[in-house]
């Protein structure tokens, strides 16, 4: 593996006049052009004003959404409400791969910056070739990656255009996200694994590379109902992933083989139909003709009892459908927990991190990283494919 010490960080170069292609993570959650949650764009600002009191010219790309053509996920509000916390004009260029930054740079004032529209525009960004880099290498002298979220991507942005410059540097949320993360990685502190979401076949690598590390995992959300099936117990019609129920077992064995504890839920918030919250019933068992949304209060009181036994939790995943509020009581509870308790706690993942900010108890959280497939990615394979290319 190559040695990711050797990356640089902003602070290891000299930025003076320099022309920096930034790339940062602005794939906001959008709604009617209403931006629901703001934290990546907050958390871009640090490098942004780094970089500009040190004497460089930034030019910002990043992408926003999937789009299946150049109007839809117009990086247009993000620019908006960067400008704003920024109090700086934010130049819009609508062709991510046009001449035009080239041609405005000169003249862009000290209270004004370049974003190109979102870098999905450009046919090749997903293919890793180089038509972003061929357009960037007539105006810029350096590369800063901030986007940790897309790290695990080989996308041009990402990927081709750090190729081809030699002044190249990880921004200062990445140094954060990897510091954090390595601080856990090589801690020999006593650590909880708690797990949920919906995603389960992802997960389960998660327990792989902690199994020797952890005595306990809790379970939750979805990720619980094929370790329950597993067991022989009835999920009912709750989300189930069935290939992942022979690896659960296994899990499950392995676990008890070495004496550790794998925590499930023993209550259960069931509905019959999902657009039907107000029927909302807690059980023991789930009956065959419902399906599971949140864990119980019983399920709680024990997730929460873990946190009396050690000393740091890594949470990946939620506990419930925490989107609808009648299912969000396991998720938001847990995320109190973690607050009020004397642990240090990392959370990761897309919907966990969004769930913390909503919770509202995100400052008193150690690290809430902004990736999720590359949080867990870096976890499992302690490297990312987009930081490789910046030693
Ligand atoms: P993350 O993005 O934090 O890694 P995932 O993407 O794996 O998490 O899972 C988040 C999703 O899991 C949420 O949209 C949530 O509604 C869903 N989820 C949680 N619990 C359940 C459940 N019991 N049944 C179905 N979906 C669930
Ligand atoms: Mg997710």
């Amino acid at each position: 593996m190559l040695n990711l010490k050797k990356i640089k960080k902003l602070s290891d170069l000299d930025w003076k006049d320099e022309k920096v292609f930034l790339r940062l993570d602005l794939n906001v959650p959008i709604k009617n052009e209403k931006i629901l949650d703001l934290s990546r764009i907050k958390a871009a600002i640090p490098s942004i004003e780094y970089l500009n009191s040190n004497g460089a010219q930034i030019i910002i790309g990043s992408h926003l959404g999937r789009p299946k053509n150049n109007k839809e996920y117009s990086l247009a509000p993000v620019a908006e409400a960067l400008g704003g916390l920024l109090k700086k004009e934010i130049i819009l260029i609508e062709d991510p791969v046009s001449d035009t930054a080239k041609f405005l740079l000169p003249s862009v004032k000290k209270n004004q910056i370049i974003m190109l529209e979102n870098l999905r525009y450009i046919a090749g960004e997903k293919n890793n070739n180089s038509e972003l880099s061929n357009s960037l290498s007539k105006y810029i002298t350096s590369y800063v990656n901030d986007a940790f979220g897309v790290c695990h991507r080989v996308h041009s942005s990402v990927n081709d255009v750090p190729k081809k410059i030699k002044k190249k540097a990880v921004g200062l949320l990445i140094q954060k996200e990897l510091q954090s993360l390595d601080y856990i990685l090589s801690s020999e502190k006593k650590m909880l694994l708690a797990l949920g979401g919906s995603k389960v076949s992802d997960k389960i690598a998660l327990i792989e590379a902690f199994v020797d590390k952890i005595d306990t995992v809790i379970i939750g959300g979805a990720m619980a109902y094929p370790f329950l099936k597993a067991q022989g117990k009835e999920v009912g019609k709750s989300f189930l992933e069935k290939s992942c129920v022979n690896t659960a077992k296994k899990i499950l064995e392995r676990f008890k083989l070495r004496n550790k504890t794998i925590i499930l839920p023993t209550d259960h918030k069931v509905v019959f139909e999902l657009n039907k919250p107000e029927d909302i019933k807690t059980v023991s068992e789930i009956p065959s003709s419902k399906m599971a949304v949140d864990i119980g209060p019983l399920t709680s009181a024990a997730f929460k009892n873990e946190l009396k036994n050690v000393e740091q939790v890594l949470w990946n995943g939620p506990f419930g459908m925490f989107e609808t509020k009648e299912y969000s009581d396991g998720t938001i509870n847990f995320a109190h927990d973690l607050s009020k308790s004397n642990v240090t706690s990392f959370v990761g993942g897309g919907d966990s991190s969004s769930a913390i900010n909503k919770s509202g108890v995100a400052e008193h959280i150690f690290h809430v990283s902004t990736g999720g497939a590359a949080f867990l990615e870096y976890i499992e394979k302690k490297t990312l494919p987009g930081l490789e290319v910046l030693i």
